[in-house]
């Protein structure tokens, strides 16, 4: 069916007219025969199965039956009448009962005729009852297109108050298959149709309205939830290679001796193979002559920082300048002080920025940046400022994307005529699949290895009450000569409560722990930053053994001495956050704990996110998790991607099919990039669509 035909106004429809029409655009958004053809079902009555009589079970739902109706008679009741009717089978009898529209039955219910009758039924005065049966003459129903599961679609109140019922629109959708002859054009390839066995288009939309059987419905949603993740992956790879192929990037030609000298000279520990390979593929992007986008993941601790420092070099050694922006003052501040150390033996000049840098120190760094002095700029958002102005920006890295936005992302872009690389590295493991239709505009990087040596943190759950156990364990720890973090949640830096919870819990754990002896730090989000700065100091450089604090430690901190994680209140995390603040320790040789206190009022979701992270030290694991309880609107990025708008596929439940259909996107561009081979031509010209209308649903149909 051409595409033209089905951008008729619903109106124009047999059967809806224009109240029936009104009420679709206002209520379901349907405003064309396209929209009403997309409109699924949610779920299906089956009425694949007929019963006897005689199998019927007590309060059976969705039954479905074949006889005849032998009587029918009126009963008088305290509140009004009601009909009942005698209904027979070849192995027993039941009845059919009415407490409404009594008078149109009487007149148009054949007696001794062959009835299919579908509903609930009850166990009544020791018969089976149906209330209101779903009554179909049998001569009909077999010539009914819908014969066989009924669809139930999504409605309101509003429409079915207005006589617009789940059978009204059955009927109007059975119309919609009569004046279109069922006949749509196909989407996809012979190629990709034969692959997988995939039902035709024209097949696949009968049979998501109006399944003949449960295996033709499952084929129906495969082959449209396939289509409908391989377009997005199509329209996000082709998005990608047209930007490689026009947004030409800086080329580092050389890996040039700074990045030499600090590989065989200055490099602190044995690189793992993840952060090889994953060096690899920035040096490759680097001098491709493209413009990188790179989306480097690698779990807390996994020594992201380093294939930051060396990505940088290697800008450099080109000639360009760099920068590297963190969403926090604490964590510009850790990467300032860990990677000086590097320059100043490499004899290259780096910097820091944040909104606490003095005026005149800013002045002098805008300077140094603008002629060109400067090569390594480190700093908070502080860095976006429009005042900041690079001579040579040749590669920006953003830190712990989760806090910012795609827009800060372009506003990097902008700080050059020609885009310098970037690289975004995050924490916050998203499972591949999401990832892949997220930043289908990003090429990804996995560092999926911990540096050798880490001991998994024990995990363990304990209830309020045992706080005495923890003190002591607490104690034992720091005789060790181990450091502490207690943290308290401060969702909003506003709440006042979780801030009193905090310096009480503060109290507590001084009264606990005195002084001289104990040497506690406090930090968090209402503290004047240099303070801040000041405390945490202290407890980097081991002058205190307990850090108490708010979620403000949460992103990169590095103190390998701390062996225990306490967090309090456990059950307001959520999982990423969790497992975040638990990468806080085990960074060095010593075994390490995260202790997760609770109270003992636990809701189902947080017994899940507490059990899985006692299990579980694998940060795509838990992502996994958090992405089945939370749903993916909830995880970053994933508003401007339109993976929520999906129609039909779910991105979690299937995940699978998306694999397959981003496998099948990527191979048939590699091979036909432009899709002009003649066996891409329904592809293409559905692609073509996609530029007309703007809802995916509206061009691949
Ligand atoms: P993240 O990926 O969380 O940013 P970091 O870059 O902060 O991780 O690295 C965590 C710790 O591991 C740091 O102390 C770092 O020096 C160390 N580290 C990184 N790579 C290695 C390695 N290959 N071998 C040993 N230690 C490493
Ligand atoms: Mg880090």
């Amino acid at each position: 069916m051409n595409s033209s035909f089905l951008q008729t106004p619903i109106d124009f429809l047999k059967g809806v007219g224009p109240n029936r029409a009104d009420l679709l655009r206002k209520e379901l958004g349907i405003q064309t025969y396209q929209d009403l053809l997309n409109l699924f079902p949610n779920r299906y009555l089956d009425r694949t199965k007929y019963y006897k009589i005689a199998e019927l079970q007590r309060n059976s739902s969705d039954v479905q039956i074949v006889g005849k109706i032998i009587g029918l008679k009126e009963i008088q009741q305290k509140r009004g009448k009601r009909l009942v009717a005698k209904f027979k089978d070849s192995t027993g009898e039941m009845e059919l009962v009415w407490f409404r529209g009594q008078k149109w039955i009487r007149e148009n219910l054949k007696l001794n005729t062959d009835y299919v009758i579908f509903g609930k039924v009850n166990w009544f005065n020791n018969t089976f009852s149906m209330p209101h049966p779903d009554l179909e003459l049998l001569v009909e129903h077999k010539q009914n297109i819908r014969s066989a599961m009924q669809p139930i679609y999504p409605s309101t109140e509003k429409l079915t108050n207005k006589g617009l019922t789940n059978r009204v629109l059955s009927k109007i959708m059975q119309q919609l298959f009569l004046e279109t002859k069922g006949k749509f054009s196909e989407t996809l390839s012979e190629e990709l149709l034969s692959k997988f066995k995939m039902l035709s288009k024209s097949d696949a939309l009968l049979n998501i309205h109006f399944p003949k059987s449960q295996a033709l419905l499952s084929k129906a949603e495969f082959r449209l939830k396939f289509e409908e993740l391989f377009f997005i992956q199509l329209q996000l790879i082709l998005k990608n290679l047209i930007h490689k192929s026009k947004i030409k990037g800086f080329n580092f030609e050389r890996v040039g001796p700074l990045f030499n000298t600090f590989y065989n000279s200055h490099l602190p520990f044995e690189l793992t193979n993840a952060q090889k390979r994953v060096i690899k593929e920035i040096r490759y992007d680097l001098g491709s002559n493209a413009q990188m986008n790179r989306l480097l993941q690698g779990d807390v601790g996994s020594g992201k920082t380093i294939v930051a420092l060396m990505s940088m070099l290697i800008g450099v050694d080109n000639g360009f300048q760099t920068c590297l922006m963190a969403p926090t003052e604490i964590l510009s501040v850790q990467h300032y002080n860990g990677l000086l150390e590097y320059c100043n033996k490499l004899n290259i000049s780096i910097k820091l920025l944040t909104g606490s840098t003095k005026t005149s120190k800013r002045k002098e760094i805008h300077e140094s940046l603008e002629n060109g002095d400067l090569n390594i700029l480190i700093g908070t958002h502080a860095l976006l400022e429009d005042k900041v102005k690079f001579k040579n920006l040749g590669l920006a890295i953003i830190d712990e994307q989760h806090r910012f936005g795609v827009a800060q992302r372009s506003k990097l872009w902008r700080k050059n005529i020609t885009p310098p690389h970037i690289l975004v590295m995050t924490a916050t493991p998203i499972p591949r699949t999401l990832a892949m239709s997220v930043y289908g505009d990003l090429d990804i990087s996995i560092i999926d290895e911990l540096p050798a040596g880490r001991k998994p943190v024990k995990t363990v759950h304990r209830y309020d009450n045992n706080r005495l156990k923890v003190f002591r364990f607490i104690r034992d720890e720091i005789a060790k000569g181990r450091q502490i973090y207690i943290v308290y949640p401060l969702i909003q830096e506003s709440e006042k409560m979780d801030y009193k919870d905090l310096m009480d819990g503060y109290a507590s754990i001084e009264r606990e722990f005195p002084k001289p002896e104990y040497q506690i730090s406090i930090v968090h989000g209402k503290m004047k930053s240099s303070d801040k700065d000041f405390e945490m100091q202290r407890f980097i450089k081991g002058e205190t053994q307990i850090m108490v604090a708010t979620t403000v430690i949460e992103v990169g901190v590095d103190v390998p001495n701390a062996s225990v994680m306490i967090i309090e209140s456990a059950e307001r995390f959520g999982l990423s956050q969790l497992h975040q603040l638990r990468g806080r320790v085990g960074r060095g040789a010593e075994q390490s704990y995260c202790i997760l206190m609770t109270s003992h009022k636990l809701s189902n979701d947080s017994k899940i996110r507490l059990e899985t992270m006692v299990h579980s030290n694998d940060g795509f694991e838990i992502a996994e998790v958090d992405l089945k309880l939370r749903g993916p609107g909830d995880i970053m990025g994933t508003q401007q991607s339109g993976v929520l708008n999906l129609r039909i596929a779910n991105i979690v439940k299937d995940k699978d099919i998306l694999a397959e259909a981003r496998y099948m996107a990527k191979k048939i561009l590699s091979s036909d990039p432009g899709l002009l081979a003649i066996k891409n031509k329904n592809i293409l010209n559905t692609y073509k669509q996609m530029a007309k209308y703007k809802n995916i649903w509206n061009y691949i149909s």
